[in-house]
């Protein structure tokens, strides 16, 4: 098949053998851009040799040779910035403004990638025991892998193989096979940087594809971001393989409003952290949840979030795109009517929503549930679209009493002027993203990525320095030396006791 997406192994970006490619569509045309070929058997089997062959040589290149590599590489994301986020634009729909949010907060993650010497340095005791010492060096691991989704091609992908990388490893990429072209044209500009070849490796595909690496022998860690389901199968198939595996998965993101909370700052952050990137995101807020009189603002959230008006991602007025795909749509609109046949109020709804000029778009508008309640499928599960549910609660206590019975613990925030208030709900809640007057508190590339619960299996989290000890082994090294004849010699004047 022509027009196929090449794929980036042993430092070439070749066409797949395929016959099986994956179309990848403009969200808001259902235009074709191009076809992400299912890589062979061959060609998996072949990137991941390649990539055992470049760590024998990657693995001794000194740190500072490493992240001086990782400047230029972060030099020439910044300077295609809006070029990236152009491509990202069509192939997921997101208004330019987002696009551009997703392509810095992953250059932000390339720079702390520069800053690897210093991540890398172990600890020292000094005599541990009489003429004893303890020290440790943090050393790579060998072949990584990583497989990402849709709705972050730029964010994630750069969340893991620049810090994997930067550790001394050599990375497979398997991103998303509904937007590979960003992923992609980072793959370029790693080339460009000038790093030795084999260091990263980009295959398409998707289950088959994925399937292949988790079960390689040579694949030493693997780094997955995507819905909990997949993320429950790799995260057993990779440690039932005896693997590294840290997997970050699904959401049901809750704000809780307190009544004393600045009101016009609740309302501008709501419809963002709600609606904005048509609620794709695993840190969206999904749940509102309104202690005591918080919840008379519900008419005015509303009409707040009915004023967002979804378009095309150059449209300026446009607060969000389409959503990536005309099956998303189709799971979205039936969670939406599911909502309503269990009995929930839909205040706002955004199913019939459509833009006449772009009537193949995948397009759902703003939509709004009050009356919701834990049973609800609507609320257990994560419906990944521009959809706020609304809920009351009595007590600031009965909301975390909610929130840490849901099955998901990604993100949480609380909106108050009460220092204890923000202090008790920090302390009791089970989540491990906590705002506080923050809608979205994703956390800057210095700390990690903390989702809890259904949210993520494993150990050590995303980026920072949870991501470093991810992607490294630790090789402690106690010493002592017997060699005490060579400080009496003629030349020595130290006399030991
Ligand atoms: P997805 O799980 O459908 O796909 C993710 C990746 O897994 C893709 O590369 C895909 O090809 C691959 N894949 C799909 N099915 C597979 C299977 N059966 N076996 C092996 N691999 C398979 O996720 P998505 O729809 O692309 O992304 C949206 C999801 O990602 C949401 O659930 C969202 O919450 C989650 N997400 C989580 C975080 C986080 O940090 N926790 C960040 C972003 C997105």
């Amino acid at each position: 098949m022509h027009n196929n997406i090449p794929m980036y192994i042993d430092g070439e970006f070749i066409q797949s053998q395929s016959t099986r490619a994956i179309p990848v569509t403009n969200p808001a045309t259902q235009l074709v851009l191009t076809n992400a070929p299912c890589a062979t058997q061959d060609e998996v089997a072949f990137a991941i040799a390649s990539a055992k062959t470049a760590f024998e040589s990657w693995k001794e290149t000194p740190s500072p040779e490493r992240a001086r590599l990782m400047m230029r590489y972060q030099q020439l994301l910044k300077e295609h910035h809006d070029e990236l986020a152009e491509i990202l634009s069509q192939e997921t729909g997101k208004i330019f403004a987002d696009a551009k949010g997703d392509v810095w907060r992953g250059i932000e993650v390339v720079e702390q990638a520069c800053n690897i010497s210093s991540l890398m340095m172990g600890e020292t005791a000094e005599n541990v025991a009489r003429n004893i010492d303890t020290y440790s060096y943090i050393q790579p691991l060998g072949v990584c892998a990583g497989v990402t989704p849709f709705n972050f091609p730029a964010m994630i992908p750069l969340w893991m193989f620049p810090l994997a990388i930067a550790c001394g490893n050599t990375f497979i990429l398997k991103p998303s096979e509904q937007d590979p072209m960003t992923p992609m044209r980072l793959a370029e500009l790693f080339h460009e940087a000038g790093f030795p070849k084999g260091l990263l490796q980009v295959i398409h595909g998707d289950k088959e594809q994925v399937d292949q690496i988790i079960n390689h022998p040579d694949v030493r860690a693997i780094s997955f971001v995507g819905s909990a389901h997949v993320g429950q199968h790799i995260y057993r198939t990779g440690t039932h393989n005896l693997k590294r595996v840290q997997c970050m998965t699904g959401a049901k993101n809750h704000m809780v409003i307190m009544p004393d909370a600045n009101k016009s700052q609740v309302i501008n952050n709501i419809v963002g952290a709600s609606v904005g990137a048509a609620g794709q995101r695993c840190m969206a807020i999904s749940v509102a949840v309104f202690v005591g009189a918080s919840k008379d603002w519900i008419p005015e959230i509303k009409e707040a979030i009915a004023s967002v008006r979804p378009g095309l991602w150059n449209d300026e007025d446009a607060g969000f795109g389409p959503v990536i795909s005309p099956q998303a749509r189709t799971r979205i609109l039936s969670l939406i009517e599911q909502g309503k046949q269990e009995g929930a109020n839909c205040e706002l709804d955004g199913s019939t929503f459509t833009l006449p000029e772009y009537p193949e778009g995948n397009w759902v508008g703003p939509t709004l549930f009050s009356g919701v309640t834990p049973d609800m499928t609507i609320y257990k599960e994560e419906i990944f679209g521009p959809v706020l549910l609304t809920m009351e609660s009595e007590s600031l206590e009965q909301a975390v009493e909610l929130i840490n019975n849901n099955a998901f613990g990604n993100g949480t925030s609380i909106f108050t002027e009460s220092g204890s208030a923000a202090r008790y709900f920090q302390h009791n809640i089970e989540v491990g993203q906590v705002g506080i007057n923050v809608p979205i508190p994703v956390p800057l590339p210095f700390f990690s990525f903390t989702g809890w619960k259904n949210s993520f299996y494993g150990d050590h989290h995303a980026y920072g320095k949870q991501g470093v000890r991810f992607y490294t082994e630790t090789k402690t090294i106690t010493s002592r030396w017997f060699d005490e004849e060579a400080l009496h010699g003629p030349n020595m004047t130290i006399t030991l006791k």
